[in-house]
């Protein structure tokens, strides 16, 4: 039996190099860029104005005031969109909206609210500018040439605005892995379908199915096989022949029916580790198979959807390019139940209380319980050999992708 840590290096170990694709501007939201986005063009690209107004040149309108308005001449009007056909002279102006170019000889823009008796040919300002005023200059946000955004972001709604005003229509993003789910149990029916006396529904698979989206993977076979050795052999070979990862639940303990793990090694899965001193999870299997990642996760619920987030998710991430999403810590505001010499994962909240992040395990302690999975916020765990934790010492904190953090407590 190995440590968690000794299993996360085994697993760091098997990782192939993230593979890049070119993708279309249209799809990259959600996908991790595999290239930086360097800036083809000043941003602003042109000088101009931040108001709805008129273009001036400032010394014309130095001395303007509510009791002493200064009369101009309009010889234009600038839309967004178009370039100033006239050059600003002493006493003209221009009618300005926000995004339009500067014309020429003006240096600033007075707003159409310090403004009045505008008649086409003529404006009346009424407040005095300094050059500059309600511009936005050529290259003030961004110069040409300038790193936008690196290599190994996750494309979200900031990153893909950025993408689209830079002009750019291909993107090279890293491509999540194609992944072969299987749930393994006589016993397990499908929704829809009657039960029998000691049957179950499958409810690992749609969990993990779930994961493997939100993590950026894509399911490409998926499949609730019963406890034969020929239907495993079957599935895991096209599963190893056709994706870049493989995990099953179930059948990989020590049960007389448990046949997940005596397939891989039949197929030539080069086994890295199985059992793991941690708890839930115990029975966790790591094998390769080629470049293949192989994952025999234990058939318990709450074992299967924990394993999955110490293990694959951070796998997932880095399958991408992305670096792994990192632990927090927080202070117990209950007891943490640690026996033996097994690492503890439970499933928990994390709170803010007076600026201090707080947590506290679910008090549903067994993995065959998933609904301590419901209001759960995050997963906690504790070291073997520490003993119980106290109410606050500190705790390592994995925030639930799918959670959120509030400044209280949701009822326990
Ligand atoms: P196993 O790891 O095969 O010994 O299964 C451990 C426990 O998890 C048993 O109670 C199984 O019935 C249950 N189990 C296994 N697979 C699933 C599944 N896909 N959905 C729900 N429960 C499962
Ligand atoms: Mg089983």
């Amino acid at each position: 039996m190995i440590s968690v840590g000794e299993a996360h290096e085994l697993i760091q170990a098997a990782l192939p190099a993230p593979a890049v694709e070119s993708m279309a501007f249209t799809e990259v939201a959600g996908q991790v860029l595999a290239q930086d986005i360097v800036a083809p063009h000043p941003q602003p690209r042109f000088t101009n104005s931040a108001m709805d107004g008129f273009a001036v040149r400032a010394v014309d309108v130095q001395g303007a005031s509510s009791e002493g308005p200064v009369a101009l001449t309009c010889v234009d009007v600038v839309a967004a969109g178009v370039e100033a056909k006239v050059t600003i002279g002493p006493g003209e102006c221009a009618q300005i909206m926000t995004g339009a170019p500067l014309p020429a000889g003006a240096d600033a823009v007075v707003m159409v609210e310090q403004t009045s008796g505008y008649d086409q040919a003529s404006v009346e300002v009424y407040h005095a500018s300094q050059a500059g005023d309600n511009l936005r200059r050529a290259g003030e946000e961004v110069k040409t040439g300038q790193v936008l955004i690196t290599a190994g972001v996750r494309i979200g709604p900031g990153e893909l605005g950025i993408i689209a005003s830079c002009g750019l229509e291909q993107v090279q993003v890293y491509r999540g892995p194609t992944v072969a789910l299987y749930g393994t149990g006589d016993e397990l029916r499908e929704p829809g379908e009657d039960l029998l006396p000691g049957q179950i529904y499958n409810s690992n698979i749609p969990v993990l199915t779930r994961m493997v989206q939100l993590a950026g993977g894509e399911v490409a076979l998926s499949r609730v096989i019963g406890d034969s050795k020929d239907a495993l052999r079957t599935f895991l070979a096209e599963a190893i022949e056709t994706c870049q990862m493989v995990v099953s639940t179930g059948g990989v303990s020590m049960g007389r029916f448990d046949f997940v793990r005596d397939v891989m090694l039949e197929l030539g899965v080069e086994e890295r580790f199985w059992k793991v001193a941690q708890k839930p999870g115990k029975p966790l299997f790591f094998g390769q198979s080629g470049s293949v990642m192989v994952f025999g996760l234990p058939g318990n619920p709450v074992s299967a959807l924990i394993i999955f987030m110490e293990y694959i998710w951070p796998t997932l991430e880095q399958f991408q390019g992305l670096r792994p999403t990192g632990k927090l810590t927080a202070i117990l505001a209950e007891p943490f139940p640690v026996d033996g010499g097994k690492h503890r994962f439970l499933f928990g909240q994390v709170w803010l209380e007076e600026g201090c992040l707080r947590a506290a395990p679910t008090r549903k302690l067994g993995s065959h319980m998933l609904t301590s999975a419901l209001g759960a916020n995050a997963i906690l765990d504790a070291p073997p050999g520490t003993g119980p934790l106290r109410a606050e010492d500190p705790v390592s904190v994995r925030l639930l992708p799918w959670g959120a953090i509030h400044a209280r407590r949701a009822t326990p």
